[in-house]
C-alpha cells in the first residue's frame, strides 16, 4: 500500500507499521533534495547504521531527522504525530484535544500542544498570488457571550458586539479561501486586506454592508442585498460559497472545540483554510503536504505567552 491509497486510520498503520517506517518517510520528504545539517545547513552529512542518527561533517553535531522541525523536543513517537496529521487533515471539522488525548493515549495538555504545532505548520504561506476571477467577501462574528467578564476585559473591538471577534474572509470562486480575524470592521481595514490580496480587475461579491461601499470605485462589485432578503439577485451574484465556509468553521469551533479563545482564533481559522484549500487532494497527499511544512519550531512558551504565528 502507498501513501496515496490511504483512506482510513487502519490503512495508515499498515503503511507505518513501526517507528522506523515513519522516520524513513519523513527523511524522504524533508531530504528529497539531499540530506542537510539542521545546524549549519551543510550537505556533508554522515549516516549512522542505526538508521536514525546523523552527523554533520562540518560542524560535527549529531542529530535526528526531527531536529529543526516542529517534531523536535517532544518524546512523542513520529507515528503518533503522523496519525494526528491524518486525523486533522482528513476530518472536515478537525479534532478536539480531549478526543486526540484518548485516541493516542497521551495527556490532554500534550494533545493540545501537538495540535497547535500542526496548526503552526499549516499556517497560510500562500500570500504570493493575488486572488482573481470572482472573489466573494464577507465577515462573520465568532465567540460566545462574555457578559460574566469584567467590563474592561470584554472585547470592545467587535463594535459593541460583546465577546465576539470579527473574522473577515475572501474566497476566490473555484480557488483559495483566506480568512483572518480583524481588529475592527472599518472601511480602511477591509480595503487594506482586499488591496493586499485581490488582483485589480477581479469581480468582487459582497453583501450591502457599508464597509464595502468604498471598494466600488476600485473593482467591479456585485452586491447582494441581504436586508431586503434578496440572497441571489442574478445567478452568479452571491456570497453563498463563503457563507458555506463560515458555517463549516462554526461547526468546527462550537461543535468540536466548544470554545476558542480570541488569541488562538487565527490558528483555528488557518487550520480550516488549510483543509478547505486542499479539499480536492487525496487523504495521503494531504498528510504528505503537511509533512512538507514542518520546518521550524514552535515552543510552548511562545504559544502560550507570545504572539501566535497567525497574528498580523
Ligand atoms: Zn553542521
Amino acid at each position: 500500500m502507498t501513501m496515496r491509497a490511504i483512506t482510513s486510520l487502519y490503512d495508515f498503520f499498515e503503511v507505518f507499521p513501526d517507528e522506523q517506517a515513519a522516520i524513513d518517510h519523513l527523511r524522504a520528504i524533508r531530504w528529497k533534495d539531499g540530506a542537510f545539517c539542521p545546524y549549519c545547513n551543510s550537505k556533508r552529512v554522515m549516516h549512522f547504521s542505526d538508521k536514525k542518527t546523523h552527523k554533520c561533517h562540518d560542524c560535527r553535531q549529531r542529530f535526528s531527522i526531527k531536529v529543526g522541525t516542529i517534531f523536535a523536543d517532544t518524546k512523542l513517537p513520529l507515528r503518533k504525530w503522523f496519525a494526528t496529521i491524518w486525523l486533522i487533515t482528513s476530518h472536515k471539522k478537525g479534532i478536539a484535544s480531549t478526543q486526540l488525548a484518548k485516541d493516542l493515549k497521551i495527556t490532554q495538555k500534550s494533545a493540545w500542544f501537538v495540535l497547535h504545532r500542526l496548526r503552526h505548520a499549516a499556517r497560510t504561506k500562500s500570500f504570493n498570488r493575488p486572488l482573481e476571477g470572482t472573489v466573494e467577501l464577507d465577515e462573520t462574528l465568532i465567540g460566545g457571550k462574555e457578559s460574566n467578564k469584567h467590563k474592561k476585559k470584554r472585547n470592545k473591538l467587535a463594535g459593541g458586539r460583546v465577546g465576539k471577534t470579527v473574522v473577515f474572509g475572501m474566497l476566490e470562486r473555484g480557488g483559495e479561501l483566506r480568512a483572518k480575524s480583524i481588529s475592527n470592521l472599518q472601511t480602511r481595514m477591509v480595503r487594506g486586506r482586499v488591496l493586499d490580496n485581490v488582483k485589480k480587475g477581479a469581480r468582487l461579491m459582497t453583501d450591502d454592508a457599508p464597509v464595502y461601499k468604498s471598494l466600488h470605485g476600485m473593482y467591479p462589485v456585485g452586491s447582494v442585498n441581504h436586508s431586503a432578503g434578496e440572497y441571489v439577485k442574478d445567478i452568479n451574484c452571491h456570497i453563498n460559497t463563503l457563507e458555506g465556509a463560515w458555517s463549516l468553521f462554526k461547526r468546527q469551533v462550537y461543535g468540536i472545540h466548544h470554545h476558542v479563545s480570541a488569541k488562538h482564533l487565527d490558528a483555528y481559522l488557518g487550520e480550516m483554510c488549510y483543509r478547505y484549500n486542499r479539499r480536492a487532494m487525496g487523504e495521503g497527499d494531504r498528510v504528505n503536504d503537511l509533512l512538507g511544512r514542518v520546518e521550524g519550531r514552535l515552543t510552548y512558551k511562545v504559544l502560550t505567552h507570545g504572539k501566535t504565528a497567525n497574528q498580523v
